[in-house]
């Protein structure tokens, strides 16, 4: 496998705003967390850039031999999870279970690859609980007139450090205020404040509860993520990811609440994904712009080009996914296919990238996906599949972005080589004037039962 060293994966980081190497600090895995779905309805395609991109630089960091270790979570408890499953009549546990074997069924069509850990949060009331311990014992939290645990934003002191703000105005605000506020985790929560650690019963949980010291309760939203990035990648860990809307509160709270408890950096490193608009609006239902990735394939597009128009744009840059978007990621496929048979790529790779070096470098370099797909076909034209280092250097690219390649098809029947390979000596006599030649090679296409549509840069295939 490649070393790190001779090629290193640059990364922005969200804390100290700078492009950086990501480094496996302790010299062997590059251990990361990415806050994952609550699971109380299927994911949409704004959700989905996150977690594809994510699987981009797990793809990447696994390909660039970094050996990586991944863990998503699942947020199985909290305000959503607990008033939809009632609304469907369901115990919790089997509501979030039927939307996250949802989830992983989109994954799959995407072609993410499973993190290596995906711990629930109500598997992790106890190390949720010892954290809550922890920081009531070194006087960081507080129980408030409600019964919940509420942590105190004042005695941590480098608040605000990821989202970069001033921690002043928020010491100032009045606590009883934010303490109201901060009864619901929603993510649209505005009210700057002491947050909830742990979450006194209220009738409306129905048989959501668990016991504590504290009384019946259930843990606020932040803390699952630090009791379970911690679990199962220690105190301090290379790297945290998820979408740019979590930066505040989410993040901040987790540095806030795992920093005061173990008194070490959390992160060292922090990437947040840029949403998407949908046809230049911001994606709602009222609008009509809201897909889940089941929305799309009902209309009849590919997961593939849905993943292929996901990374078609830079992750720090907001993307504008249009219709007009997945048509063009669907021919970008088709003719990737059309020089390349089926394949799935899979590691190690060879460390000679042939042609296909440039894209491969592209990449690394904070995740230019946009460059790296204008890359790969600029030198498709050229790329000699009798060439190891080309074949080598193409496969990287594509285990790298995740991109399956399928044989043509239409209606879901693939297309046999040998007709496609008519087709392409057709298109060529047309392209050289010889007309004689592609008629007959067209009454030869259709005698085997496909008929030949021209486009202006090729050609389709249709069976009779
Ligand atoms: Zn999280």
């Amino acid at each position: 496998m490649e070393s790190v060293g001779s090629a290193p994966l640059i990364l922005f980081d969200t804390l100290s705003r700078t492009e950086r190497p990501l480094v496996p600090s302790d010299g062997q895995r590059l251990r990361f967390y990415c806050c994952g779905p609550t699971v109380y309805g299927p994911a949409h395609i704004g959700n989905f850039r996150t977690f594809v991109l994510n699987d981009v630089l797990y793809r990447t960091a696994i390909a660039a031999g970094m050996n990586p270790f991944f863990v998503r979570n699942i947020t199985d408890v909290d305000d959503k999870t607990i008033r939809d499953s009632q609304a469907d009549g369901s115990s919790l546990e089997a509501f979030t279970t039927k939307w996250t074997q949802a989830f992983h069924e989109d994954c799959e069509s995407l072609n993410m690859l499973p993190p290596d850990v995906e711990p629930r949060a109500t598997a992790h009331i106890q190390e949720q609980m010892d954290i809550i311990q922890q920081l009531m014992d070194k006087g960081h939290a507080y129980q408030g007139g409600d019964g919940s645990i509420y942590y105190k934003v004042s005695t941590f002191e480098d608040y605000g450090k990821l989202s970069h703000f001033n921690p002043e105005e928020l010491r100032t605000q009045d606590i009883n205020s934010a303490g109201a506020a901060n009864l619901a985790d929603e993510y649209d929560r505005e009210q700057v404040a002491d947050f909830a650690l742990w979450k006194a019963y209220k009738p409306e949980d129905g048989e959501v509860g668990w016991d504590s010291p504290w009384g019946k309760g259930r843990p606020g939203w932040h803390l699952e993520c630090s009791a379970m990035s911690m679990k199962y990648l220690g105190e301090t860990f290379d790297l945290h990811t998820g979408g740019e809307d979590l930066t505040f509160p989410h993040h901040e709270n987790e540095i806030a609440q795992s920093e005061a408890c173990t008194g070490h950096t959390f992160a060292h490193h922090w990437m947040h994904v840029v949403f998407l608009l949908v046809e230049g609006k911001k994606m709602s239902k009222s609008l009509g712009n809201f897909f889940t990735l089941r929305d799309l394939m009902a209309k009849g597009y590919d997961p593939m080009a849905v993943r292929y128009a996901l990374i078609s744009g830079h992750y720090r840059k907001q993307l504008n996914f249009t219709f007009h978007t997945l048509d063009a990621a669907q021919s970008a496929l088709d003719k990737l296919g059309r020089v390349l048979d089926t394949t799935d790529p899979r590691p190690p790779f060879g460390p000679d990238k042939g042609r296909f070096e440039a894209a491969w470098k592209l990449l690394l370099a904070d995740l230019n996906t946009p460059a790296t797909l204008g890359s790969l076909f600029a030198n498709l034209k050229a790329f000699d599949p009798d060439r190891e280092a080309d074949l080598n250097g193409l496969a990287t690219v594509l285990f790298a972005l995740g991109i399956k390649i399928q044989p043509e098809s239409t209606d879901g029947v693939a297309i046999p080589e040998e007709i496609h390979s008519l087709a392409q000596a057709r298109w060529e006599a047309k392209r050289n004037r010889d007309f004689q030649i592609a008629d007959a090679l067209r009454d030869e296409i259709q005698g085997k039962g496909w008929k030949v549509l021209d486009r202006k840069d090729g050609f389709d295939l249709e069976p009779l």
